[in-house]
């Protein structure tokens, strides 16, 4: 299918690229190198002044500190947009106005490459299940390029994606809302809960957000998706792509599932064949045996041997702060699971466990009141310490779920040593925050690696 905005459409077009982050830079040095007249702009001011003359110097046009009247006008062809800035952001408001196409790179990376694309999504399990596709696919040989939301910019990696190559994406809904023809040949949508709703507004925003991943698809591609999840199964409908499903509480007439102890597989002709013991697979919980099952779809699409596929899946431990195991100490095991940023994604990692766990939990306030984690902090959870600025809410909760050891703290640090005190041995202290990183860190890679340092500066000096 010929794409309406390839790499010769660019050449000679104006266009603004939204927001001056990683992504942003790669854009801009994309595009002027295909010959495309690019402003930079970001409401921000400062930036890093070695960048910015990077980009003036490859003829740029920088604008940073605002967005000035008159950025948007009917001259612009599209509008890149970073995938965070709001709808209601000015330029993109004017640029709706005058019916410019904005997109995201990912777009962009689609435009540009010949490559085959799987896309993978969800409110849960993205960077897992995309990880878990690359390595089984590098194992098979099949020279994967793992991109997109997991921290590698996706147009660049597209541009340079040679035929053979495939480009394993994963995408947020945030990018695919940006998105026009985009049109990955498998794309997965793991599961959709109540997520982002500060971005999208409301439930069905984010939905049609995650189904605009499987819009352009026809017959002859594939859509991996969770027959467990309501919302996967509503989407369905509407998806003309082959459906190959996954499942842990039922078996499905094409895709892999859970018979008694195994993962099993269906191909779309009935012909039914054992992958895995489900106690082989290296990842804790049945979030991740949700993820396992996801990815075993997906390469079976690439009709990757199950020998490789058994492999990769006994050896994979996991990406870091995702239920990643710190260390036992005292006959206690550490886990930092920093990456849970809403409550979903806690509640997965508290029923992962059969020991008592000591919960530390809290972070940015969206809003929400948490209370769907109180029948398994009854169930799983000894005691509870909480920080940032929703402690007050998992003290309440903590409260209602009737724990006798509570706590509130003034950030992680503190966390673990409260929590150490109130472990006992065989318990699990679960950093499971249940929140955002923004109120007091900088990410939750930077909150789940001074959980990890504080937890081997215990070893090394108890207290
Ligand atoms: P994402 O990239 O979508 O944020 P990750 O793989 O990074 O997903 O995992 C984020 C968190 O979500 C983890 O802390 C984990 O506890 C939880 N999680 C992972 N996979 C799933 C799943 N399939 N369903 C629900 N929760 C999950």
């Amino acid at each position: 299918m010929k794409k309406c905005f390839g790499r010769d459409w660019v050449q000679g077009k104006n266009i603004i690229v939204l927001g001056l982050a990683k992504s942003g830079l790669a854009v801009a040095k994309l595009l002027v190198s295909l010959g495309a007249k690019v402003t930079l702009n970001d409401k921000k001011a400062e930036h890093d002044e070695e960048v910015i003359d990077e980009l003036k110097a490859l003829g740029v046009h920088v604008i940073v500190g605002g967005h000035p009247q008159g950025l948007i006008h009917a001259g612009i062809d599209m509008i890149v947009k970073n995938p965070g800035i709001p709808y209601t952001a000015e330029p993109i408001v004017e640029g709706l106005k005058l019916s410019i196409p904005i997109i995201t790179e990912v777009e962009l990376g689609y435009q540009f490459t010949d490559a085959p694309i799987i896309g993978i999504t969800g409110s849960n399990g993205k960077t897992t299940t995309t990880t878990l596709v690359g390595e089984i696919l590098q194992a098979a040989e099949r020279h994967p390029i793992v991109a997109g939301n997991i921290g590698t910019v996706f147009c660049e990696k597209a541009n340079n994606a040679r035929p053979d190559e495939i480009l394993v994406a994963e995408l947020s809904s945030f990018q695919l809302k940006g998105t026009i023809e985009f049109r990955p040949d498998v794309a997965c949508l793991l599961n959709v809960f109540p997520a982002h709703l500060d971005y999208h507004q409301t439930m069905e925003d984010y939905i049609t957000s995650k189904g605009k991943l499987f819009a352009n698809m026809g017959e002859k591609d594939i859509a991996v998706l969770n027959a467990d999840n309501a919302a996967c199964v509503q989407l369905a409908q509407t998806i003309h792509a082959q459906k190959v499903w996954f499942s842990v509480e039922q078996p499905v007439e094409c895709g892999a599932y859970v018979q008694e102890t195994d993962v099993v597989y269906t191909q779309a002709d009935g012909h039914k064949e054992k992958i895995i013991a489900v106690n082989e697979i290296g990842i804790p919980g049945t979030h991740n045996l949700e993820n396992a099952l996801a990815a075993i779809s997906i390469c079976k699409s690439q009709d990757v041997p199950n020998s490789v596929i058994r492999e990769v899946l006994s050896q994979f431990k996991g990406v870091e702060h995702r239920l990643e195991f710190v260390d036992e100490l005292s006959g206690v095991k550490f886990y930092n699971d920093s990456k849970a940023t809403n409550a979903q994604a806690t509640t997965k990692a508290l029923a992962s466990f059969g020991d008592p766990i000591i919960l530390i939990a809290g972070g940015l306030d969206r809003g929400v009141d948490f209370l769907e984690l109180v029948p398994l902090l009854k169930e799983k959870v000894k005691g509870l310490v909480a920080y940032g600025q929703t402690k007050e809410k998992f003290m309440h909760i903590a409260k209602l779920a009737g724990l006798k050891s509570i706590d509130s703290v003034d950030n992680v640090r503190e966390a673990v040593v409260r929590a150490t005190e109130m472990a006992d041995l065989g318990d699990v202290v679960l950093l499971s925050p249940a929140c955002a990183s923004w109120d007091m860190y900088a990410s939750f890679e930077e909150r789940g690696s001074i959980f990890k340092e504080s937890v081997h500066k215990l070893k090394t000096s108890p207290h």
